[in-house]
């Protein structure tokens, strides 16, 4: 039977300067001999390259935060997955709610983007999640199943994705969804990936993401089909992050 590998990313959004290197650098040394599954933070697209070379050898991965899906071009303020490669990056989160209502990023829109990713080299970290008003109509695991379907391309030839699933409700509020609430829509998720890509996409790890902290991490951790966790505000401090990491 396989199993996916575990993954812990740190999603450090719109924080970071060079001083925040050393947080990383940290993390890195926390994690000495650790072989529990694989960890990444994902500073500003201004920290990747600099991260890179902080981290390089050990056993952090770098990964971007979003990308463009056109290789280059008349795109003022954007970055493609190319670049983010030739930054030092290995991974890129695609499809964060935060992208989707400020940027009305639909899910065509994701999947062009895990394309380019994907094509460039970069392991796509693919958000899905549902609004507090679309759980409290009981629409929350059709939304996130049918956001799992637009936002990967059909013709998928690969397992080397990720997907994460993070309640809007759940981000950086504190609130978290009950344990059974988070089994049953990894299940309907890695239900969908099954139907979509058959055995192989059981490789893929369905991470958690919506206000993880060392304390729920273990519990949250172990439940049914969770293959790791996105980590926001808790990523930006190593204490934190690695408390999150032993909960692996
Ligand atoms: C996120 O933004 O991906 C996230 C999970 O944030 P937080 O952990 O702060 O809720």
């Amino acid at each position: 039977m396989t199993v996916p590998i575990p993954l812990i990313a740190g999603n450090w959004k719109m924080n970071g300067l060079a001083a925040s290197l050393d947080e990383a650098r940290a993390v890195a040394v926390g994690l000495g001999t650790f072989r529990g599954g694989r960890v990444a933070i994902c500073p500003p697209a201004t920290l990747i390259e600099r991260l890179s070379r902080a981290l390089a050898g050990g056993p952090v991965l770098v990964g971007g935060q979003d990308c463009r899906a056109e290789a280059s071009g008349a795109f003022t303020g954007d970055i493609s997955a190319e670049m983010l490669v030739d930054a030092g990056a290995s991974l890129v989160i695609l499809g964060h709610s935060e992208r989707r209502a400020g940027y009305a990023e639909t899910d065509a829109a994701v999947a062009a983007k895990v394309g380019a990713a994907l094509r460039a080299g970069l392991e796509p970290i693919v958000c899905v999640g549902e609004t507090l008003d679309q759980r409290q109509a009981g629409e929350a695991l059709a939304v996130v199943t049918e956001q799992v379907r637009g936002s990967l391309p059909a013709e998928l030839a690969t397992d080397a994705f990720a997907v994460a699933y993070e309640p809007v409700w759940a981000i950086g509020t504190g609130l978290t969804p009950t344990i059974a609430e988070i089994e049953e829509m990894h299940v309907a998720i890695r239900a969908t990936l099954r139907e979509m890509f058959g055995a192989r996409s059981d490789t893929v790890p369905i991470l958690y993401g919506g206000s993880v902290k060392p304390s729920n991490a273990a519990e949250i951790l172990r439940a049914t089909e969770v293959g790791g966790a996105l980590v926001g505000g808790a990523s930006l401090k190593a204490a934190d992050f690695l408390g999150i990491i032993e909960g692996l």
